[in-house]
């Protein structure tokens, strides 16, 4: 008797910026893929929507029409302490609405979606993995979790049942006010000290701003408060403005691994991968995760067309689990002593270009943690630097 073919080469769980890429690689590869997406697309997703254009720049189609501003600063805050600003020359990192950029990607895959219908289960067998949703149950040969911080495909496969979650709250303000366009329209500010264990934010979009809130590690905190707060400090009233919230999957990293240098947990199975937030890969200190989340499609569909996902946690580990992890290392410091750090750190022109080098992809994380101490050594020795240019 002839073997049934499964109904498609993969099927991708979420449509999000992991999911969508993996999408675009999937059928790029000459691969029969389905995106299938709880919500009604195109959908909005809360996210500062801060991307390095390098990022951007590995897809080899144009993203300007979805690019809504590049700042030309950043403005580093702590309450009661003076601001520090980083001039961004080339400015290197765009602002998206992810319902845009989301949907765009997905369009240049040219994959089948099938929207408004949640995943649900997954079956895997020996050649083939049964995607259930609720409706009926499709068939692949490999499966992609795109499916974000709450991944049901994780739970249904026993994948990372250890998961920690952080919280965001963000907002969209309009820039009616040719004040605030003055002010924030082209200055993206990381309000320090706003809350533990994170920051708020203020980042110019083409007509308005999104700002929000976020906690990377678990635990009680009146992040709607503190954030009315921040704002109302910069001159930013929320007054009816709805406040949306969004769970933070932070990469989770124990010491161990620094030394055996070792994936950290199973991402995969024999037939399914996790990508994304669905595969905690937020950075633990800044809450980035859409490049990482496209990295990690890039990744799982290299796994895919080799028909052999045995060694995609390595490949993970290599690419970006190395880089988050010295990013929790720099953020049990930072976020310990987050006013001491702001003056001693973040005050340094050195080592602010380290972050900033990070940021816009000019260098990894590796080895960030031997250039601050050299640069604090220096000024420690040699006096202060100069300092950046400074407000106030
Ligand atoms: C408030 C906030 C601000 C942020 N700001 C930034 C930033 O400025 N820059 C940055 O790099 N990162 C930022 N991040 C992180 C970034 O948003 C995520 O890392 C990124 O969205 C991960 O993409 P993803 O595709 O893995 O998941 P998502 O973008 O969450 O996509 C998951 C998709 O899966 C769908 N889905 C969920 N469950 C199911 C199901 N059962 N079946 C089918 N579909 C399902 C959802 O509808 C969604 O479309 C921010 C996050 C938050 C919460």
């Amino acid at each position: 008797m002839a073997m049934r073919r499964p109904d498609f080469d993969a099927i991708v769980a979420g449509a999000g910026a992991g999911g969508a890429a993996a999408a675009y690689y999937l059928t790029r590869a000459g691969l029969k893929t389905l995106v299938v997406d709880k919500a009604q697309l195109p959908r909005y997703k809360a996210c500062g929507g801060a991307i390095p254009q390098t990022a951007l720049d590995r897809f080899p189609f144009a993203m300007d029409s979805v690019i809504q501003a590049k700042p030309e600063e950043v403005r580093l805050t702590f309450p009661g302490r003076r601001p520090v600003d980083v001039s961004l020359p080339g400015r290197p990192v765009a602002m998206v609405m992810r319902q845009e950029f989301d949907a765009l990607l997905l369009a240049q895959s040219g994959a089948e979606v099938l929207d408004g219908t949640a995943v649900t289960g997954v079956v895997e067998d020996g050649a083939e993995v049964r995607v259930e949703t609720g409706r009926r149950a499709l068939t692949a040969r490999y499966l992609v979790g795109a499916d974000g911080a709450a991944s049901t495909v994780a739970r249904r496969l026993g994948l990372r049942s250890q998961r920690r979650l952080g919280g965001t709250l963000e907002a969209e303000v309009p820039l009616g006010d040719p004040g605030l366009r003055a002010d924030y329209g082209t200055r993206a500010i990381f309000c320090f000290g706003a809350v533990p264990w994170g920051y708020a934010w203020v980042f110019p979009k083409r007509d308005h701003l999104s700002v929000g809130i976020g906690r990377f590690r678990p635990g009680k905190v009146d992040l709607r408060s503190a954030l009315v707060v921040e704002m109302e400090r910069l001159g930013i009233r929320l007054d009816g403005i709805p406040l949306r919230g969004h769970p933070l999957p932070c990469y989770q990293a124990p010491l161990w691994p620094f030394w055996f240098n070792s994936p950290q947990e199973q991402l995969s199975t024999r037939r399914c991968l996790l990508v994304g937030d669905a595969a905690g890969l937020v950075d633990p200190l800044i809450g980035e995760g859409i490049r990482y989340a496209m990295t990690s499609a890039r990744l799982a569909v290299e796994a895919i067309a080799r028909d052999d996902l045995s060694g995609y946690e390595q490949a993970i580990w290599q690419e970006i689990g190395h880089d988050l992890a010295t990013s929790g290392l720099l953020a049990e410091l930072y976020y310990r002593l987050p006013g001491f750090c702001f003056e001693v750190g973040l005050r340094n022109p050195e080592i602010v270009q380290q972050f900033v080098g990070v940021l816009t992809e000019r260098f990894r994380h590796q080895g960030i943690g031997r250039r601050i101490l050299a640069a604090s050594a220096r000024w420690a020795l040699q006096g202060k630097p100069s300092q950046p240019k400074h407000v106030g």
